[in-house]
């Protein structure tokens, strides 16, 4: 299969109402490109100078996503353009965002990352450390828009674990969607996206299955 092939056929297994966000990591503008022309738009990327050196040299209406861990010192590069920060980790992040998304005179949308898997290797808030900051820290950030949560799952062929994983997370969002006007529950890769979808995910961020 063509990489457009192996795009076509990994959209025709998302549903309609879960956002695809195709994870470019490693992958060359060309493959970008592509995709593009074949109509895709939303791009994640985790690292900020790998995604400084793509979008120059791609149309301006690709909407992208910063997926990864994601330093202070980075922020100032992607707050001018960057459509959604699925990985807003730390409240010190959060100050930093909020800074940079004011001198760009800008209301950056982001995702709360929240930590859902056993492993001690994640990043993230813990459900605790989301509430406190929900509640607590967000309205002192008026240039972010908190519009959902990121979760992974841990890495385990245990299906059980991952979809009870999800779930806390899916429970967790119904808690706040209203409140807070949520719309994105992003869970899923290439691994365990079909399992995000059946538990509530509405956002999936997928690499290897399209760029194999
Ligand atoms: C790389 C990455 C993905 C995509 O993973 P695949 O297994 O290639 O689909 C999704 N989310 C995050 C945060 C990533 O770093």
């Amino acid at each position: 299969m063509t990489l457009t092939e192996r795009y076509s056929s990994v959209k025709n297994t998302i549903p309609p109402g879960v956002e695809l966000v195709v994870v470019s990591k490693k992958h060359t503008v060309e493959e970008i490109k592509q995709l593009y022309d074949a109509g895709h738009r939303h791009f994640g990327e985790n690292k900020v100078m790998e995604l400084m050196d793509k979008k120059d040299l791609l149309p301006t209406d690709i909407q992208w996503h910063l997926i990864g861990h994601l330093q202070t010192n980075k922020v100032k590069y992607i707050a001018p353009f960057v459509s959604l920060i699925q990985s807003l980790d730390s409240a010190k992040l959060a100050a930093e965002i909020d800074k940079q998304a004011k001198k760009c005179n800008r209301i950056i949308d982001c995702l709360l990352e929240v930590y859902i898997a056993s492993e001690e290797t994640k990043f993230g808030f813990d459900f605790t450390e989301a509430e406190t900051f929900l509640t607590n820290e967000l309205s002192k950030f008026p240039n972010i828009r908190i519009t959902g949560f990121m979760g992974m799952a841990t890495n385990t062929s245990n299906i059980e674990q991952v979809k009870l994983e999800f779930r806390s997370l899916t429970d967790f969002y119904k808690k706040y969607e209203k409140a807070l006007a949520l719309k994105h529950l992003s869970m899923g890769m290439t691994s365990d996206y079909k399992i995000a979808i059946e538990e509530g995910s509405n956002m999936v961020r997928i690499g290897s299955a399209i760029f194999a």
